[in-house]
C-alpha cells in the first residue's frame, strides 16, 4: 500500500468511527465485514461479535431468513429491489427488541472485492419525537376551547343573568299586587324567593366581575399574520384536506386586539368549521377581513352542512352542541371575547350553504 494510499485508509476509518448513522457492510454471501461505533450502539453488539456472522442477525427473524436470498438474487439477476432506495424496515437488538430504522443500501465493486454497505438509521426517537408532536398539539387544541375559565364563567353569567333579571322583575310585580288577606305563609315563601333570586344575581355579578379581571392590554396587531398562525394551528391534523381562503383588505391589515384571544375565536371558528365539514372533499375556509366603520369586519365562513334555524337560535348559549363528545362552551367563550373588543358575533346561514360567522375588531389607527 503507498503512502497517500494509507492516508486515504486512516481517513476512511476515522470517518466511519464519527458518522452519525450505523454503517455495517457485507460480502455477497451476507457475512458482516465492518461494524462502526455508531451501528455498536443502535444494536447493541460490539463489532467483535458481529463481523464474521451473518447480518440476518440484526434482523427479527422473517427478514432474516429471506435475506440471504435477496442478495442471492441481486447478484444473480442484477435486479434491484432495495439497493440504492431508502426504506423503512426493522432491525433487531442484541437484546431480542425489534426497532423500526431507516436502511439506505449502496454497493461497492473494487478490486475483485463485492460489498454492500448498509446505512442504519434508528427512527425510534424520531417517531417518538413525532408522537409527542402530535400529542401536544392536541393538547394545545383542546386547552384553547378550555383555557379561559373565566370567559366561561362570564359567559354563562352572561346567559343566567337574564332570566335572573326577568324573575326579580315579575317578583317585584308580585309583590305590589300581594293583597293583605294573602295567607301569611305564601306572602312569606313570595318574599324569599325574592330573596333568593335577588342572591342568585349577586353571585353572578360576582362571577362576570371574574371574568373580566383577566381583561389585557390590546396592542396594534398584523391581522393577516394573526389569522395565519390561528388557521395553521386549527388545520393541524387535517393533513391538507381542508382548503384555506384568506383576504385581508389593503386598509384592514391592522387591528387593535388582544391577540391570543382573538387567536382562540379563529381558533375555535375554524375547529368548528372543520368538524363540520368532517372531511368531506373540496372543503374550504374562507376567512375575510375589511374595513367597515372604523372597524375591520372578519367573515370566516365554511362549505359544510351549515345549521339548522333552530341550532342556530341556541349557538350561543353555553353547553349547547351537537357534538357528542362537544363542550358546547366555544361560541359562548367566542361571543364574550368578541364583546369585550366592542364587537359582536354573529351567525348566519348564508345562500350558497355552509356556516358564516361574523364580527369585528378595532381597527389599529397609525
Ligand atoms: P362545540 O364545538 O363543543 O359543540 P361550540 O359552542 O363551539 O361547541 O359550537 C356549538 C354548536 O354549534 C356545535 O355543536 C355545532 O352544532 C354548531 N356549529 C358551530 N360551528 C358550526 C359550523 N361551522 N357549521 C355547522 N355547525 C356549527
Amino acid at each position: 500500500m503507498s503512502g497517500s494510499e494509507d492516508v486515504d485508509h486512516a481517513l476512511l476509518r476515522a470517518m466511519l468511527d464519527i458518522v452519525p448513522d450505523g454503517l455495517v457492510t457485507i460480502d455477497t454471501k451476507g457475512i458482516v465485514q465492518s461494524f462502526n461505533p455508531s451501528a455498536e450502539r443502535v444494536f447493541g453488539y460490539s463489532a467483535g461479535e458481529i463481523v464474521g456472522q451473518n447480518v440476518s442477525v440484526l434482523m427479527p427473524d422473517r427478514y432474516g431468513q429471506a435475506h440471504d436470498g435477496f442478495i442471492d438474487h441481486y447478484v444473480r439477476t442484477g435486479e434491484r429491489r432495495i439497493i440504492g432506495i431508502g426504506r423503512i424496515v426493522l432491525g433487531r437488538r442484541k437484546d431480542g427488541s425489534t426497532f423500526p430504522m431507516e436502511l439506505q443500501i449502496g454497493e461497492v465493486k473494487s478490486a475483485g472485492a463485492h460489498l454492500f454497505v448498509g446505512f442504519v438509521r434508528d427512527l425510534t426517537t424520531r417517531l417518538e419525537h413525532d408522537r409527542r408532536v402530535a400529542e401536544l398539539q392536541a393538547e394545545v387544541l383542546h386547552l384553547s376551547r378550555l383555557s379561559d375559565l373565566g370567559h366561561m364563567a362570564s359567559a354563562i353569567a352572561h346567559e343566567v343573568n337574564q332570566p335572573l333579571a326577568a324573575i326579580g322583575n315579575y317578583m317585584g310585580g308580585i309583590r305590589r299586587l300581594m293583597s293583605d288577606d294573602l295567607p301569611p305563609r305564601l306572602r312569606q315563601a313570595i318574599e324569599r324567593v325574592s330573596e333568593q333570586a335577588d342572591r342568585a344575581r349577586d353571585i353572578i355579578r360576582g362571577m362576570r366581575a371574574l371574568g373580566r379581571k383577566g381583561e389585557r392590554p390590546r396592542h396594534a396587531e398584523d391581522l393577516e399574520a394573526l389569522i395565519r398562525e390561528a388557521s395553521a394551528l386549527s388545520l393541524v391534523g387535517t393533513n391538507g384536506t381542508v382548503g384555506l381562503a384568506l383576504r385581508v383588505a389593503p386598509e384592514a391589515t391592522r387591528a387593535a386586539v388582544d391577540k391570543v384571544q382573538i387567536q382562540q375565536v379563529l381558533l375555535n371558528l375554524i375547529r368548528n368549521a372543520v368538524e363540520a365539514m368532517n372531511g368531506a372533499a373540496g372543503s374550504q375556509v374562507t376567512i375575510v377581513a375589511s374595513r367597515a366603520d372604523g372597524r375591520i369586519e372578519l367573515a370566516v365562513s365554511d362549505n359544510g352542512p351549515g345549521f339548522s334555524d333552530e341550532v342556530r337560535d341556541r349557538l350561543f348559549m353555553p353547553f349547547a352542541t351537537t357534538k357528542p363528545d362537544g363542550l358546547g362552551v366555544g361560541l359562548s367563550i367566542c361571543r364574550t371575547i368578541v364583546e369585550s373588543h366592542g364587537g359582536t358575533l354573529t351567525a348566519e346561514s348564508p345562500p350558497e350553504g355552509g356556516a358564516l360567522f361574523r364580527f369585528s375588531v378595532p381597527a389599529a389607527e397609525d
